[in-house]
Formats: structure tokens, C-alpha cells, sequence
């Protein structure tokens, strides 16, 4: 008799602060697909959802549900929640009713969605998964590494799986584990009980990555414990800061085969240890001024100013202007700035034509306490659909949309001005539009950390700038109304 698993992914990472709401129309603008068309474009991509696709043995039918997936930003509508959620409820009562009934739900999920009425998203997602498919059926899903844990996804689920890298390139990985969880549940082989271990910490996200900091320590540790027997899984959550949540914040979750002390002491001693090491992921930013005027006195270039703060793959506006305002101060020459995204100043550019002048109000739109609009009077260089393909390690071969752009020339600095939210982690992001990177002095790239692998082969020096933003690692700059505390870094230990 064969198996029916239904499968779905639901992928959101919030950022609370953010007031550009999430609603199905941004969703469709990266991925939303019902049904059978899931079917049209996971299969043979290295995702969570291929990753299920290819496990599955023949003797399994996979009851594809949702695909929903859209670009950090802030709250996920009622709308938008309950439809993909919806969705994946229907398909599994349908297959519950059918004659075959239902063996599993295998879910890709985030764990930093925060809906308009739900502050834990994924929470939400598996309770009522849990409560339409009763205490037996096995549900397993894979989280994001910025996941924000709590004990109500873990009760809800049977088998969690963190992903173990960043930037993440193992979501296929961790959905194949978690689809042998099924297997070996449905076997008898594993009974699986897992322990959420959550520290007073929630440290930003800046030096999260996993080839160097320190989360090169905490997940040998948990490589190391996956090693013993009876450990099935051990995940390192940094958790994401940019979401006003009581739980937000690291934690270590372990899954073993039966044994809850056993489980506990891992979780336990990994999480000890991250709090040992806390202060490791804290990083010095430097002040916009300090940062331009180092830039300009470089001997060398490009220097890169990182506007890590308005960083898009974390929630940033894209529009914010403070090292805009630095660099025209500071008199900065030959340099080139990515991005602002600001679809009116676009709209100007386009009618003013390629060549000639154009007067602008410029970006600091979306939040008048991240900075204001810049007014400035510039030479439209060029204007571009937008369009290009990445060429650098990240995302490679895939096509990048920035909408409508325009290159505006301010005098030393050139802007490029964007209709759409796009870090711009290739250098494509400059030659599409007419701009060598290399031989500029300067480029400020609003990105976190995804664009040095493409940038730092030829970049002279990064300069990581505290400006403002939705995404900035100074977390002092945020107001939390609802996180619990004390807690690392905002409060003393
Ligand atoms: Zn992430």
C-alpha cells in the first residue's frame, strides 16, 4: 500500500519593524503556487521542496499543497496568512477523506513569520496542521538558521530541522533528513523527541555566518553530538532581531531517538556554550562620517561602504539616506551607490530622458525616522529595465529584477535608483547599468554580508557603517515593546 505525504512550504522572514505590510501580491513577486503547479517548478532544484520530491521513494505519493515565499518585510496580512495557510489545511483534509488517507505532512517553513494576528507564524502554521491530522500522523518540517524557536512549534511537530549554514545552500540537505525522519517513524525505527533550549540572548545578525565567527564552533559542537548515538539531529537557531516578538532570539534544538535526558544535555551544552561566546557575535560598526572620510583618504580602491542596516535580504526599506547625505558632504569622487529604491524619483528620471538634468526628491520615504529625502539636482546617465543575470557566486545564472532604473549622476557620486527591493549582492547590479565597479573608488552597497563573495576579490577594504535602518546590527536603535527580558545585548549581565 502506498504512502500519500502532503508537502508545502510556507517561507517568511518578518521584520516587524518594517511598515510595508506582506500581502499575497508581494508573495507572488518572489513565489506563490497552489496544488499541482508546485509540481511545475520545484522538481531538480536544490530547495527544501526538491529535496522532498527527490527522497520520496516510488512507493510515496507526494500531495503537493503551497509554495508561498516573498522577500523580508514586515507583516504578513490576515489575508495573505490565512489563504496559503488555508491552502495547505484543504489539501490535507482532503487527503485525509480520500480512500488512501494520509501519511505525513513534510513542510518547509522559516520560523520568523510574524502575522497581523499571530506573533509566532510557523507556531500557528503546525498547531493547526497538528490539530487537523490528530496526535499520529508524523509532521516533520525544516526551519531557517534565523528561525525564532518556541515550544509551541515543537510540540506541534515531530521532527524539526534546522538548516545548518549561512548564506543557506542546505535546504535540500535538511528536507532530506527530515524526510527519512518519516521513513524511519513510519518503520518504527524513531521515536523522536526533541528539546527547544532558548538562552536570554538574542544577538544580531551581523556575524552569523557559519565559515567564520562564532557559529564555526557552536555547530562543530552540534556535528559532534549528531555523532553519538541515539542523536538524530542537533540545530543551532541564531533567530532574527528585526521582529518585536517575546521569544525572538538564539536557541538550540536537539532531536533524539527516544531519549529526553539525553536530548536535554545537548541542547543544554550547546546552548551553554553560546552564551559563553555571546559577546563574539556583537561587531563594532563604524559612524557614516568616519566611514566616508576613510573612504575618501583611502590610497586604494574600491572601498565598500556596506549600508549593512538597509540591507533588503533582512527587511530594509532600500531607501534610506544618511551615507547618501555623508558622501555628498564629504565630497566624495568616482564613487557609485547601490541602491535607492524610490519608484517616483524613477518615474522622473525616465521623463526627464537619458542625458539631461533632473531635480529629485530622493529616497527616505518609507520612514522618516531612518533619514529624509535627499533633494538634489542630477544628469540621468542611463535607464535600464532593470534586468540582468548574476554572475557571481551567489545565486548564480539567475535573473535579478530591480524594475525600472535609472543611473543618476550627482556630481562625484553616481546613484542607481530601482522601482524594486533587491540587495545588490552581484556586481551585474553596476555593469548592467553602465558602471565598472572595479574602477571605481568608492561603492556603497546596502547589503548585510551576502555581497562579499562577488565583491571582495577586488575590493580594497569593507567598511561595515552604523547608519539607520529596519536591518541595523546596533540594535539599541529599536524600540521592543513585546520581547521578554533581560537580554543579550540590550540589557547588562
Ligand atoms: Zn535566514
Amino acid at each position: 500500500m502506498s504512502k500519500r505525504v502532503v508537502i508545502g512550504m510556507i517561507n517568511h522572514e518578518t521584520n516587524s519593524f518594517s511598515p510595508i505590510p506582506t500581502d499575497l501580491e508581494r508573495f507572488s513577486q518572489r513565489v506563490l503556487g497552489f496544488g499541482q503547479e508546485i509540481l511545475e517548478i520545484a522538481p531538480g532544484t536544490h530547495t527544501g521542496l526538491g529535496g522532498y520530491i527527490d527522497a520520496a521513494g516510488p512507493d510515496v505519493q507526494l500531495v503537493p499543497a503551497v509554495a508561498a515565499s516573498a522577500v523580508p518585510s514586515g507583516l504578513v496580512t490576515s489575508e495573505a496568512f490565512e489563504r496559503v495557510l488555508g491552502e495547505l489545511l484543504e489539501t490535507i483534509q482532503t487527503t485525509l477523506e480520500s480512500p488512501g488517507g494520509l501519511d505525513g505532512v513534510a513542510l518547509c517553513l522559516h520560523g520568523a513569520m510574524v502575522g497581523e494576528s499571530f506573533d509566532d507564524g510557523e507556531g500557528e502554521v503546525l498547531r493547526r496542521v497538528r490539530e487537523l491530522v490528530g496526535p499520529d500522523i508524523p509532521v516533520v518540517a525544516t526551519l531557517d538558521l534565523h528561525a525564532n524557536m518556541t515550544e509551541e512549534m515543537v510540540e506541534a511537530a515531530d521532527a524539526l530541522f534546522g538548516y545548518d549554514t549561512n548564506p543557506h545552500v542546505d535546504g535540500y540537505e535538511r528536507a532530506v533528513e527530515a524526510y527519512q525522519a518519516l521513513e524511519d517513524i513510519w518503520s518504527g525505527q524513531l521515536r523522536p523527541v526533541m528539546h527547544l533550549e532558548k538562552l536570554p540572548m538574542m544577538p544580531p545578525t551581523i556575524n552569523m555566518r557559519t565559515a567564520e565567527g562564532p557559529m564555526v564552533e557552536l555547530f562543530e559542537m552540534a556535528r559532534e553530538y549528531e555523532g553519538e548515538s541515539g542523536v538524530v539531529n542537533v540545530s543551532v537557531f541564531g533567530g532574527f532581531p528585526y521582529t518585536d516578538v517575546e521569544f525572538a532570539g538564539l536557541s538550540v534544538l536537539s532531536l533524539t531517538n527516544d531519549d529526553a535526558d539525553l536530548a536535554a544535555e545537548e541542547a543544554e551544552g550547546v546552548a551553554e556554550r553560546a552564551w559563553e561566546i555571546r559577546h563574539q557575535f556583537l561587531k563594532e560598526l563604524t559612524p557614516p562620517r568616519e566611514a566616508v572620510r576613510r573612504a575618501v583618504e583611502a590610497e586604494s580602491g574600491p572601498v565598500i561602504l556596506a549600508d549593512v542596516a538597509d540591507n533588503m535580504g533582512g527587511g530594509g526599506s532600500g531607501d534610506t539616506t544618511s551615507l547618501l547625505i555623508e558622501l555628498l558632504w564629504g565630497k566624495a569622487e568616482n564613487a557609485a551607490f547601490a541602491l535607492i529604491v524610490d519608484p517616483e524619483a524613477v518615474e522622473a528620471c525616465v521623463a526627464a530622458g537619458p542625458g539631461e538634468m533632473v531635480g529629485l526628491s530622493l529616497g527616505g520615504k518609507v520612514c522618516p525616522e531612518h533619514g529624509f529625502p535627499v533633494h538634489c539636482e542630477g544628469i540621468v546617465r542611463s535607464l535600464t529595465d532593470g534586468m540582468f543575470t548574476n554572475k557571481g557566486p551567489m545565486g548564480t545564472g539567475m535573473v535579478t529584477r530591480l524594475g525600472r532604473t535609472a543611473r543618476v549622476d550627482l556630481g562625484g557620486v553616481e546613484v542607481l535608483v530601482t522601482e524594486n527591493r533587491t540587495a545588490p549582492n552581484d556586481p551585474e547590479v553596476f555593469r548592467h547599468a553602465g558602471i565598472e565597479p572595479t574602477e571605481k573608488d568608492i561603492l556603497v552597497l546596502k547589503s548585510r554580508g551576502h555581497f562579499r563573495a562577488a565583491y571582495e576579490p577586488f575590493a580594497a577594504e569593507v567598511i561595515e557603517v552604523d547608519c539607520p535602518g529596519f536591518a541595523s546590527p546596533n540594535l539599541d536603535h529599536f524600540v521592543y515593546r513585546k520581547l521578554r527580558r533581560p537580554i543579550f545585548p540590550l540589557d547588562e549581565f
